[in-house]
């Protein structure tokens, strides 16, 4: 019996589907009619080693995972919306995690802390699950953000904060843990305990659910342990929900004039735009014409900027200079012609959430409005 409300359309979002526990996660969401939309969510490319832990066929070797697991879901259940997504979560628009629940099928706490991060400052449920072989450990913890709640950190010690650091140092996420070579039956286990939960959430049975709890089956030695998990004071999470304010239009409707005057009084005037989750830095760039006395000014993410331009009065060339790089764009440090340049020739993405300050007020916005 469901206790779905009439028009009440649920998303479940899946990061790391096409993994050991994630690609026996997405069957049973398929099969759950409380769900109406599916976004799958995983960066890799299944390959022959999979064959072994993963719940796929020898056909899909080659293949990314997330079209995959996509392709099976459609098979399960023709009405079900199903969204892949094959990228890195960590380099996705926070708004792409904005679901009902998120599920978490990750193997390294680079991720999991990113994904646990984002949905807590969209007030979004997770569900995190993981395994361990070398004891058949198979667990999973549920995150319901609000301010006095425990998050996913508050029970990090300080060699996991280490560890990371070292993942860091080493480049990223390509240096991290080798794959956990566990066994298709205990990812199941962890799959299913995980979708319980999932359950649970969605159907509104939040007493019953292991929410700021951690359930953990050790199938060594057939033992189950419920724990509490603890709400630590010196988190180095800052447990922020935020309020974010929806943006309908696309970012390529959007100028970023119109985005800073947002903060204020309708116009830029003192305005700053930042992203609001791990900012990320803007470059500033002169193209100086080589024959006449034109300079272009260009202003976004590195990757959103051209390396060069041809001169927009004479078309000769132009020779490129960075003259700024700054965490936020303040409206009064930006050549008024910059203002009209769309939020997409910036490099903003729908989905992305951003800050504008003006005087001493923050307010964060959220650009390409809700899913559905
Ligand atoms: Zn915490
Ligand atoms: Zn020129």
């Amino acid at each position: 019996m469901s206790r779905k409300k009439p028009g009440n359309f649920i998303v479940v979002i899946v990061v790391g589907c096409g993994g050991n526990i994630g690609s026996h996660v997405v069957a049973h969401i398929a099969r759950m009619a409380i769900v109406d939309h599916v976004v799958l969510i995983d960066r890799d490319t299944y390959e022959e080693v999979n064959l072994a832990s993963q719940d796929i066929l020898p056909s899909d070797v080659g293949k990314p995972k997330a079209e995959v697991q996509a392709r099976r879901l459609r098979a399960i259940r023709p009405s079900l919306i199903v969204e892949a997504v094959s990228h890195d979560v960590t380099t996705l628009p926070i708004g792409t995690l904005r679901g009902d629940v998120v599920l978490g099928c990750l193997d390294n706490n680079l991720t999991r802390q990113f994904v646990a991060e984002a949905t807590w400052h969209l007030g979004v449920p997770y569900i995190d699950a993981g395994v361990r072989n070398d004891g058949l450990l198979a667990r999973a913890s549920a995150f319901l953000p609000s301010e006095n709640a425990p998050c996913m950190q508050c029970s990090w010690t300080n060699e996991m904060y280490v560890a990371l650091e070292h993942v860091y140092s080493c480049n990223g996420a390509e240096a991290m843990v080798p794959p956990t070579r566990s066994p298709s039956f205990l990812g199941s286990l962890a799959a299913s305990l995980q979708v319980i939960e999932c359950s649970k959430l969605l159907e509104g049975n939040l007493d019953r659910a292991i929410v700021g709890k951690q359930v953990l089956l050790d199938a060594n030695s057939q033992r189950h342990y419920l724990t509490r998990l603890p709400h630590n004071d010196h988190c180095r999470f800052d447990h922020q929900v935020w309020d974010i304010e929806q943006i309908d239009q696309d970012p390529a409707q959007v100028t970023l004039g119109e985005a800073l005057a947002l903060g204020g009084n309708g116009s830029a005037g003192n305005a700053r735009l930042a992203f609001s989750f791990r900012p990320q830095v803007f470059f500033r760039k002169k193209f100086t014409c080589s024959s006449c006395p034109s300079v272009t000014e260009r202003v976004g993410l590195r990757e959103a900027l051209p390396t060069y331009v041809a001169c927009d009065r004479c078309g000769e060339t132009t020779e490129e200079e960075i003259v700024g790089i700054a965490p936020e764009l303040a409206a009064t440090a930006l050549d008024p012609s910059l203002l009209g340049h769309s939020m997409v020739s910036i490099g903003f993405r729908k989905g992305d959430v951003f800050t504008v300050t003006n005087s001493d007020q923050a307010r964060r916005f959220e650009i390409g409005g809700n899913r559905a």
